[in-house]
């Protein structure tokens, strides 16, 4: 038989409760700490029974367990929780703690198993229990704030266009309201390149300085000119952020787009002739007077075109208003296919159009407008209708208002007009 004897000296000077009882519970040790913390001295409590002094434990229980060590010769543990403490222990030295009574953890061990004597060590576990509940605490915000996230989440997906894609632009992930509005089914979108979604007429300028920027490890806004699966064209204001990897290298994209699909063409139509599609003359008159207040050198440099079709009433009575619609279409067409992309061609009003040529000399322009009054001669509109123009040329002189430039291209081309129309006059 195993016997086991700790000397006195030593159980005293432990940090946790020691008593030896039998299983009568009779008491035969008490060890400092215990009289310390509940209060009973040693000499008032050996020899008697545990049960005059806690009757509120449970002692069948507690008959059981010692019985058990002392048969098996191993300690057992005795089940305590934050109702059930084995005896009472105020916490009344801790200030800081929410926990009034000690959490105890009580084991019961084999002490002279001859004399049917137990060993039962009480530890205070308060601390590891207010971490528990401490931890518990924090995750219920955790999970509370989970549950917020994915309600944002929901939020995000359902409400904004949203796509998160690999550095190089291959779609990772994208939201349910991007998919709505492009008709296209996140599946089928999965793994594509963003790339499918650009509008074939988008000015290259613009993507490269978005690569550029993303390049850079910089975020970048914009205007981008997307198609659908239905080949409806989308403008959405985009903001595309890098995000960066431990390294610090881009390894994904997240973007962010908003429809101003509607905005976009509401301010096209503002400034757009519906007749011929050109430039209407709210839009030229708003372009020269903000080049003729700011007088910046670089904007200055332009030549002013007056454009008068000649004999148009003519067209209308012998075609009638309609076909003369369509010939002024048909001239708006030549016009623009006959100048660069970044001239200013405007409807100035009826069959009168006007010009803005930048950064050209003199004679490079009326070179360029010869050219111009030759595709209009040139030009056969319904099979057989043809037309001429006469245009008034002239260039703009630094300082003065728009009322002087647009006198003296009028000028030219009443010169023309006298002259013989199907001319070019410079002034
Ligand atoms: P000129 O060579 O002297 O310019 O002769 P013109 O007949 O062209 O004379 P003018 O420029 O004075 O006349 C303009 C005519 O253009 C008057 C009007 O019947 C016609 N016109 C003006 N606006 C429109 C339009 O929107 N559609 C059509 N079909 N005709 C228009
Ligand atoms: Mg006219
Ligand atoms: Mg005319």
């Amino acid at each position: 038989m195993i016997e086991i004897r700790y000397p006195d000296v030593l159980l005293d000077s432990l940090e946790n409760g020691h008593m030896i009882i039998d299983e009568h519970f009779v008491v035969s040790y008490w060890n400092r700490w215990l009289a310390i913390n509940t209060q009973i001295n040693k000499e008032d409590i050996l020899g008697k029974n545990l049960q005059e002094f806690y009757p509120d434990i449970n002692y069948k229980v507690l008959y059981r367990k010692i019985k058990t060590a002392l048969t098996i010769g191993t300690p057992t543990f005795y089940d305590t929780n934050s109702s059930k403490k084995f005896i009472s222990i105020n916490r009344n030295k801790v200030t800081t703690s929410s926990l009034k009574l000690m959490q105890q953890q009580v084991t019961i061990s084999p002490y002279i198993i001859s004399e049917s004597r137990v060993m039962i060590s009480i530890y205070d576990i308060s601390e590891l229990f207010e971490a528990k509940l401490l931890i518990k605490k924090e995750m219920n915000k955790v999970n509370k704030l989970n549950e917020k996230l994915e309600a944002d989440r929901d939020i995000i997906d359902k409400n904004i266009m949203v796509m998160k894609t690999s550095a190089n632009g291959f779609i990772k992930d994208v939201s349910s309201f991007f998919c709505d509005s492009f008709n296209i089914s996140k599946d089928e979108l999965i793994g594509k390149n963003v790339s499918i979604f650009k509008s074939d007429d988008i000015s290259d300028i613009v993507y490269r300085n978005l690569i550029e920027t993303l390049k850079n490890k910089k975020p970048w806004n914009g205007e981008l000119k997307y198609k659908t699966s239905k080949n409806q064209e989308k403008w959405l204001q985009s903001r595309v952020v890098p995000i960066l990897d431990l390294h610090g290298e881009v390894h994904e994209l997240n973007a962010v787009y908003h429809d101003i699909t509607n905005e976009k063409l509401l301010a096209e139509l503002y400034i757009t002739d519906s007749l011929t599609k050109l430039y209407n003359r709210a839009y030229f008159d708003e372009t020269i007077n903000m080049i003729v207040k700011h007088q910046r050198k670089a904007d200055s440099d332009f030549i002013l075109v007056l454009v008068d079709i000649d004999h148009f009433k003519l067209i209308n009575d012998t075609y009638g208003h309609q076909v003369g619609d369509e010939v002024l279409v048909a001239i708006a067409k030549t016009l623009k296919g006959s100048l660069r992309d970044n001239d200013l061609i405007a409807r100035w009003g009826g069959e009168e159009f006007v010009i803005m040529l930048k950064n050209i000399t003199l004679n490079e322009a009326k070179t360029i407008i010869e050219k111009v009054r030759v595709n209009i001669q040139n030009s056969i509109i319904r099979d057989n209708i043809k037309v001429t123009a006469s245009f008034g040329l002239t260039k703009y002189i630094i300082n003065e208002d728009s009322k002087e430039i647009f006198k003296r291209a009028d000028d030219a081309l009443y010169e023309a007009k006298k002259d013989g129309r199907n001319r070019v006059v410079v002034r």
